[in-house]
């Protein structure tokens, strides 16, 4: 007899009654369940909470579940994600994994088989790999557990909001940032709030983190936004 790990579960699924036997299920096996039962809200939920798995239906009103994935994702989340396809399809099971969930389970299945699903998850995210401690890129590292940044060994002193900033960069590396994205996922704001807020901490991060090395990092897009590169 396995111990279940009490965890907070976001359970993303429109259909009433999958919804409701997920629900109970799990909290019978001892888990918090959050429900919801639309694409934008089960992103929003998934971005702005702390969840440790999310159960994500492919088929959803609004955005799919592939969408959704995407987005917990790129906002820098490691959650665990299940998708669960009713399709089936090879296709539907690659878009899923491809979008950076962790397993699926084709409908209709056991409910044996998804508490199985939801333990190997668990055990996964209690014990990350060694590798996703620290996240490095061209010199400059963080460690996770530490909230420490470096870079060519050298201690950079950041703030929380630097250092949430640097770790969103850090995540994302050589992808373009929109101003939009960066103040929704680091500072959880609606653009557009008519405050300079992320070009400030951009100059305040660059002056720490590029000032006194070369090559620069941190580069701005004018007119889309942001990007960490080492390739100017
Ligand atoms: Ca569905």
């Amino acid at each position: 007899m396995s111990i279940d790990l009490n965890m907070r579960i976001l359970v993303v699924e429109d259909e009433p009654k999958v919804a409701a036997f997920l629900k109970q299920g799990l909290e019978e096996s001892g888990h918090q369940v959050i429900s919801a039962y639309d694409g934008p809200s089960g992103r929003r939920l998934a971005t702005e909470g702390t969840f440790d798995l999310v159960v994500l239906d492919v088929l959803l009103p609004g955005i799919n579940g592939v969408e959704v994935c995407r987005a917990i994702r790129q906002a820098g989340s490691l959650t665990p994600i299940l998708m669960l396809t009713a399709l089936g399809t090879t296709d539907d099971k690659v878009a899923g994994l491809d979008a950076g969930a962790d397993d699926y389970l084709v409908k209709p299945f056991e409910f044996q088989e998804l508490l199985a699903r939801v333990r190997s998850l668990s055990r996964r995210s209690l014990t990350p790999p060694e590798a996703s401690e620290t996240l490095s890129y061209a010199g400059l590292e963080l460690d996770l557990s530490k909230k420490e940044a470096t870079r060519n060994g050298q201690r950079i002193q950041l703030t929380a909001k630097e250092y949430a900033l640097l770790e969103f960069f850090m995540r994302n590396p050589e992808r373009l940032l929109s101003r939009a994205l960066i103040s929704e996922r680091v500072w959880d704001i609606d653009f557009d709030t008519g405050t300079n807020v992320v070009e400030a901490y951009i100059k305040l991060l660059r002056k720490k983190v590029d000032r006194d090395f070369e090559p620069k990092l941190i580069h701005n897009r004018v007119g889309m936004g942001y990007i960490l590169t080492d390739r100017p």
